[in-house]
């Protein structure tokens, strides 16, 4: 084991000015936090954390970053708490030994291997600060080196599982390519050892094979490029067995197909000379058809410029060659970003959002630069903040599944994006195991559990509370859906009343004969056009009994049975209906006034207006005020007791609130129809999560008759308030 003065020294030796005696202080106080716990290989565990802050010693990391190393365990794994260590070793190291403790207790929530990509995103989201993560990924990459020491086979594989899953590509990411490779060969070991097994004695037999292969290749190039007068840096590299047995399985093909096993960069000063390198090698060998590829004048969406091409002949071999320019090649290899990128999502247009990645990945690979060559890295470490995905948040359900919802996302958005079934019907929201509003917006790491009521439906409300697409769109059909429900139940009160007028029963069969003739569909199509005020119920008994309804005389109202409903047969003075009123001079025009919609045995007064006759008011109706100033136009007016307009014949309007329950609008009809009211038009003026506001015009026998109708309903538990409209 590592003693303090060495580990001192390794930090001393990059950093100067390190703190040695905080140093020592964490590594005392770790090793007595850990006291007996001995590791799965039988070391003291404090063998653990100190591998750790020695792997990342190796990176040169900041003094803050190495004490947080020593006491990564000590808040999951002993008696410390961060008050402890936020005491001893200041604000700075608390947090970062939280944040390391908090993705040590999200790994242990998931182990959904389908989901890496999401887990990935959320690790690098709650890593806030990237030492964070490199000390996650330093502790990891320990634990790999002693995963053989684990006895359970089942456990070894689940953690090498999610290695190659979640940390190695978190690693390459970030830019740690050894850190990636190691992580990724040391997982293949356990998951594959006979693949790997195979392909490392593969590549053993044809390194030996004639001395090496790349040396051959190398002194061959480096031969044919100077005898065609190029200047060219020439480099090998042989693949990881783990890359070759992905490509193997991607391209299903043997190691010796495997061209790129041994891949070649040849840099050369200008582009022309990349084109004319090309040609010297496409001259001189066999040139594998489909595989030259031009990214010099079409680059990668992430902008990788370079030729690609393979041939067959060189050193025996089939060889893969790439050749750029020196700044092409800088960039190639510095913005890893731009390789990853290619690696994991193909060749493909160019979306922003590709772009989007590449760039804050550029961003992040500068930064490790800076690390790696600054003096005092911890100016740049310090408080570097990692917001990559800051318009996403990354949510747990309780069995541990991931989520990524966009920010503002709230615990109705996450219901929706576990099953549409659990949005629809949840009614509240446990947020990491406490009650909270459906509204409130979910933060990184929350764990919500969402409850659900099979007696729930969407809630018009809900619509202002989501922000993904998929929930709002549900909400919105549901809640067309309900809305139709409720005209069908009341188109079908209403028909069966104007049925019932007419001694005839409510059946489908005859109904179903006139539904061409209402272009419906269905004859809950027929229902809903009837709620919605398309056709009055009358229009429909008249077509499904032509006979029997034209001789009532309810048949004066209207002359087509497909007059809009809207078209309120209202009693008009001027025409050849009786008036009901009395006290005019014969002749003149007569309008009932359309804020108030007067009924006999209200008290009126009639108001002049030139060129539209007479216009009768209750007498409470708020519009005459505007006529306050002129009494001239004032008219004494009464109902005439004689008239013979009746029930049905004169329209009133009522504004209802009525409870938003399942069957509380069918009921309102019911009731109304019941009372020998027709209800001639319906409109919802807005509606909540509990109410629905709404008018309702009604066709009435007079003042007296609405107000029985009124008093009926107000014993309605569903029905919270309802009025005349009197303005
Ligand atoms: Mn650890």
């Amino acid at each position: 084991m590592m003693l303090q003065s060495e580990l001192v020294e390794k930090v001393r030796a990059y950093d100067p000015s390190a703190d040695a005696e905080a140093l020592v202080r964490a590594y005392e106080f770790a090793m007595k936090a850990h006291r007996e716990q001995t590791r799965a290989s039988g070391d003291p565990y404090f063998s653990h954390p100190l591998e750790v802050a020695g792997i990342l010693t190796n990176y040169r990391l900041d003094t803050a970053s190495i004490i947080t190393a020593l006491l990564h365990d000590t808040i999951e794994d002993t008696e410390a708490t961060s008050a402890e260590i936020a005491e001893l070793f200041g604000d700075e190291v608390a947090q970062l030994v939280d944040g390391v403790t908090k993705l040590t207790q999200l790994e242990l929530q998931s182990d959904r291997a389908k989901q890496a990509e999401n887990f990935r995103k959320l690790l690098l989201a709650m890593s806030r600060d990237i030492r964070v993560l490199l000390v996650k990924l330093a502790d990891r990459l320990h634990n790999m080196r002693t995963l053989h020491h684990v006895p359970k086979e089942e456990r070894r594989h689940r953690i090498a599982h999610e290695t190659m899953d979640i940390y190695a590509p978190l690693a390459e990411r970030i830019g740690m390519h050894d850190i990636k490779d190691e992580l990724e060969d040391r997982a293949f070991r356990e998951l594959y050892p006979d693949a790997r097994d195979s392909i490392s004695r593969r590549l053993q037999f044809m390194r030996s094979e004639g001395d090496s292969v790349v040396e051959a290749v190398l002194v061959e190039l480096r031969a044919v490029f100077a005898e065609a007068g190029i200047g060219a840096d020439i480099a090998g590299r042989e693949k990881s067995p783990y890359s070759i047995w992905r490509k193997m399985q991607r391209t299903q093909s043997s190691v010796e197909q495997l061209s790129d096993i041994i891949a070649f960069r040849v840099v050369v000063p200008t582009v022309s000379e990349c084109y004319q390198a090309l040609g010297v090698v496409h001259g001189r060998y066999q040139v594998v058809p489909g595989r030259f590829k031009d990214y010099l004048s079409t680059p990668k969406p992430n902008g990788y410029r370079s030729l690609h091409t393979s041939v067959i002949g060189l050193a025996d071999h089939r060889i893969e060659i790439q050749i750029r320019t020196r700044d092409m090649h800088d960039v190639a290899e510095r913005g890893v970003a731009a390789h990853w990128v290619y690696k994991e999502t193909g060749s493909g247009p160019a979306s922003s959002a590709l772009r989007e990645e590449n760039r804050q990945y550029r961003w992040l690979q500068e930064l490790l630069e800076i690390l790696e060559n600054a003096a005092a890295p911890e100016d740049f470490l310090a408080h570097t903040r990692l917001e990559m995905f800051s318009d996403q948040v990354f949510c747990f359900s309780p069995k541990g599944e991931v989520y990524s919802l966009p920010r503002g996302s709230t615990s109705i958005d996450f219901a929706y994006a576990v099953h549409t079934d659990i949005g629809d019907k949840c009614v509240g929201a446990k947020v990491n195991g406490r009650n909270m509003p459906l509204r409130t917006a979910l933060q990184n790491g929350d764990q919500v559990e969402i409850l659900i009521s099979k007696n729930q439906t969407p809630s018009p409300d809900w619509e202002k509370l989501v922000v993904t697409g998929k929930a709002k769109a549900r909400i919105r059909r549901v809640l067309r859906e309900q809305e139709t429900r409720q005209y069908v139940d009341l188109g079908r009160s209403i028909v069966g009343k104007a049925f019932d007028r007419l001694d005839e029963v409510l059946e489908n069969a005859p109904l179903n004969k006139a539904l061409r003739e209402f272009h419906a569909g269905s004859t809950d199509d027929l229902f809903a056009m009837v709620g919605q005020g398309v056709y009055t119920g009358r229009d429909v008994a008249r077509v499904v009994f032509p006979g029997k309804a034209d001789g009532g005389k309810s048949a004066k109202s209207t002359n087509s049975i497909f007059s809009l409903r809207r078209k309120k047969p209202a009693p008009s003075g001027g025409g050849e209906h009786a008036v009901p009123i009395s006290g005019l001079t014969p002749g003149i025009a007569v309008h009932m006034a359309k804020c108030c919609y007067p009924l006999p045995g209200d008290r009126i007064v009639g108001v002049m207006t030139t060129g539209k006759g007479v216009t009768i008011h209750t007498i409470d109706c708020m519009t005459l005020e505007a006529f306050a100033d002129s009494p001239e136009r004032w008219i004494d007016v009464s109902w005439d007791p004689d008239s013979d307009i009746t029930g049905g014949e004169l329209v009133s309007r009522l504004n209802v609130t009525l409870m938003n329950e399942p069957g509380s609008l069918a009921d309102l009809a019911t009731t109304i129809a019941g009372a020998q009211g027709n209800i001639s038009n319906l409109k919802f003026t807005n509606r909540t999560a509990d109410f629905f506001d709404m008018v309702v015009d009604i066709e009435v026998a007079d003042a007296k008759h609405l107000n029985a109708i009124m008093t009926t309903l107000r014993g309605h538990k569903s029905v919270s308030t309802i009025e005349r409209a009197r303005s």
